[in-house]
């Protein structure tokens, strides 16, 4: 099985260990509840239920050091590593709470909890961050970012677009660049390729289009994607902005994937889901999702790389 709900934790230092993936968090940048919204439908109920869903993130666990890195540094910093800690077993790690972070964009859901590497909280020393080299020149010329880098807390590792890195032996990632409103970085998905399988993580991107056979060469030998869903249809938007959605609605992408979906039931899992996105709540909604073979990712569920 491919994707599995983790409730219980795995020992770290297991030598026919692997690598995992984990999903932990899945909402868009401003997460759920949204800060200014009132909508009844969305917002005022899930604060009055006490439901909070944390803006898209991934953990990796490599099993047999006990490594842990994450994808995104959103505001929910603190309680998605805690829940990464407790999804693979992890204690006593002190002001190293994991060993190296990757970002796709410097959007705030996606970069601000950078801040809580910094000296007035974690104070991590020579954490390697992963971003492309844009994304690095704007850490190192920018306040607040640029302390990170002065006082040695964080350690950049510049890619290219296109560029690709190694986490360790027989973990690489690719770094793909995908149009997004890139006003201090570019953005990039990342391609994880394992001892056995391949992960994409594509949260933010705002056309299929753009590039030429770009969904294409994301979806490549890829085993399960991570895809934006920040948008169902549409319909979640104030009619006056519908025209220009900004990033490719969920029906779009179900109409290109219909195929690959259909042979490859649970492989593409949405993610980045707004809080106005009427597939967190409408039941019948989901249904007719995963029939069309295609899933909303769930916090807490693992895919073994
Ligand atoms: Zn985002
Ligand atoms: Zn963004």
């Amino acid at each position: 099985m491919l994707i599995s709900a983790c409730a219980n934790p795995r020992p770290v230092a297991d030598r026919s260990a692997g690598i995992a993936v984990y999903v932990l968090g899945r909402a868009q940048d401003g997460g759920l509840p949204h800060l200014g919204c009132e909508r009844e439908a969305c917002c005022a109920a899930a604060r009055r239920s006490g439901r909070i869903e944390t803006p898209a993130c991934l953990g990796i666990h490599d099993e047999a050091s006990g490594a842990l890195w994450l994808i995104e540094a959103t505001p929910a910093i603190e309680a998605q590593v805690a829940r990464l800690h407790s999804l693979t077993g992890t204690s006593a790690r002190g002001r190293r709470p994991i060993d190296g972070v990757l970002v796709t964009h410097a959007h705030l859901g996606h970069y601000l909890g950078l801040a809580w590497l910094g000296r007035e909280v974690a104070a991590t020393s020579a954490l390697p961050l992963f971003v492309s080299e844009r994304f690095a020149e704007y850490l190192r010329t920018n306040g607040p970012w640029r302390q990170l880098v002065e006082l040695g807390q964080v350690e950049p590792r510049p890619f290219a677009p296109g560029g690709r890195f190694t986490l360790r032996d027989g973990l690489e990632v690719e770094a793909i660049a995908v149009p997004h409103r890139d006003e201090f970085s570019d953005t990039v998905a990342f391609k994880l390729r394992g001892p056995t399988r391949t992960v994409l993580f594509c949260p933010d991107v705002d056309a299929w289009d753009r590039h030429d056979g770009l969904l294409e060469r994301l979806l490549d030998d890829v085993d399960v994607a991570y895809l934006d869903a920040t948008f169902y249809d549409g319909r979640e938007l104030p009619e006056r902005v519908r025209a220009e959605i900004p990033h490719p609605p969920m029906v779009d992408t179900m109409t290109r994937l219909a195929a690959f979906a259909a042979s490859h039931p649970g492989a593409i899992r949405f993610i980045h889901l707004n809080h106005t996105n009427p597939a967190w709540n409408d039941a019948a909604l989901r249904v007719s999702i995963e029939a069309r073979g295609f899933s909303i990712a769930e916090p807490g569920e693992r895919v073994r790389l």
